[in-house]
C-alpha cells in the first residue's frame, strides 16, 4: 500500500514529466472513482484546455495545480486532488510511480486506468488502481489534513500528543493530526523511538516525544533512501515467530488503533 514515501515518488514524477502540457482529453470511465460531487462532465470542463503547473503533496494527497488557478477567482477546479488508495500508481507516458507491489498495479491492464488525461503532444497521464480504492477530486479541502509528516515540528508533535488519551500509534496515524504516516511507518518510528504503540499519547514524557520526533524524521529519511515504506528494519521482521532486530526479543503482535501492530515488549515502553 502506498504510504507517504511512495506518494512522494508519484508526485515527483508528475512534477518532472506532466507539467506545462496542454490537456486535450479527459478520461473518466469510472464515475465512482470521482469523489466529492465531481462528475466526468465537470472534470472535462475543468481540465480540457488547461495544463498542470505544479504537483504538490500533503500527506498522502497529491495536489496538482491547474493553469486556470487564479484566472477567474470564483471558477471551480483550480486544483486536482489525486488519492492513490491501497494500490494506486501514477503513469506519465510510459513511466510509473506509486504502489511498489509487483503483482498488483505494475501490470499494464488498461481496465485499471480509473482516470487520466491525454496531452496535446500525444502523451498521457493515468491513475492506475487495481483495487479501486483511490480517488480523484477537484479543489480538495487541504485543511482537513494535519501538517505533512516531512514538515512536522517538535512543537506540533508535543501539542498533538498532549491533547489525546488515545494510543500514541492511533494518534500519529490519524491523518487529521499528522498527514502521511501509515501502518508500517508508524510501527517503524515507534520501534526506533522505543515507545510502546499502545501508550496513551498524553502520558508520554517530553524526552519520549523528542525521541519520537527524531524517529519519524529518521524513518522517512532512511526508508526514503532505501526505496520505500516496506524497507524498515522492523518491517522486515514482521510476521509470526520473529524477533526484535535490536535486542532479539520475540516481537509482540496486537491490534492497536484498529491496525495490526508489531512491537518489541522489551525495549518499547
Ligand atoms: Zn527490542
Amino acid at each position: 500500500m502506498p504510504e507517504i514515501l511512495e506518494v512522494e515518488t508519484a508526485r515527483a514524477l508528475l512534477d518532472a514529466r506532466a507539467l506545462d502540457r496542454e490537456i486535450t482529453k479527459v478520461h473518466a470511465p469510472d464515475a465512482w472513482f470521482l469523489k466529492r460531487g465531481l462528475t466526468p462532465r465537470a472534470a472535462r470542463a475543468a481540465l480540457t484546455g488547461q495544463s498542470f503547473t505544479h504537483a504538490r503533496r500533503r500527506g498522502k494527497l497529491i495536489l496538482v495545480d491547474l493553469s486556470s488557478a487564479g484566472s477567474v477567482p470564483e471558477r471551480p477546479g483550480s486544483v486536482l486532488g489525486l488519492h492513490l488508495g491501497m494500490s494506486g500508481r501514477v503513469l506519465v507516458d510510459d513511466e510509473a510511480a506509486g504502489d511498489p507491489l509487483l503483482d498488483a498495479s505494475n501490470q499494464a491492464d488498461p481496465a485499471w486506468h480509473r482516470f487520466g488525461v491525454t496531452f496535446a503532444d500525444g502523451g498521457t497521464m493515468f491513475l492506475r488502481d487495481p483495487r479501486r480504492l483511490g480517488a480523484v477530486e477537484l479543489d480538495p479541502d487541504e485543511d482537513r489534513l494535519g501538517p505533512d509528516a516531512f514538515d512536522l515540528t517538535l512543537a506540533q508533535l508535543r501539542a498533538i500528543c498532549a491533547k489525546s488519551r488515545a494510543p500514541i500509534k492511533a494518534v500519529i496515524m490519524d491523518q487529521s493530526r499528522i498527514a502521511g504516516l501509515g501502518n508500517l511507518l508508524c510501527d517503524e518510528a515507534l520501534w526506533r523511538a522505543g515507545i510502546d504503540p499502545a501508550r496513551p499519547a498524553h502520558e508520554l514524557a517530553d524526552d519520549a516525544v523528542k525521541r519520537l520526533h527524531r524517529a519519524i524524521r529518521d524513518t522517512l529519511r532512511i526508508l526514503g533512501k532505501r526505496g520505500g515504506s516496506h524497507t524498515g528494519d522492523l518491517t522486515s521482521a514482521r510476521g509470526p515467530g520473529l524477533h526484535c532486530p535490536k535486542d532479539g526479543a520475540p516481537l509482540q503482535r496486537r491490534t492497536v488503533g484498529g491496525r495490526t501492530t508489531y512491537s518489541c515488549p522489551v525495549h518499547q515502553r
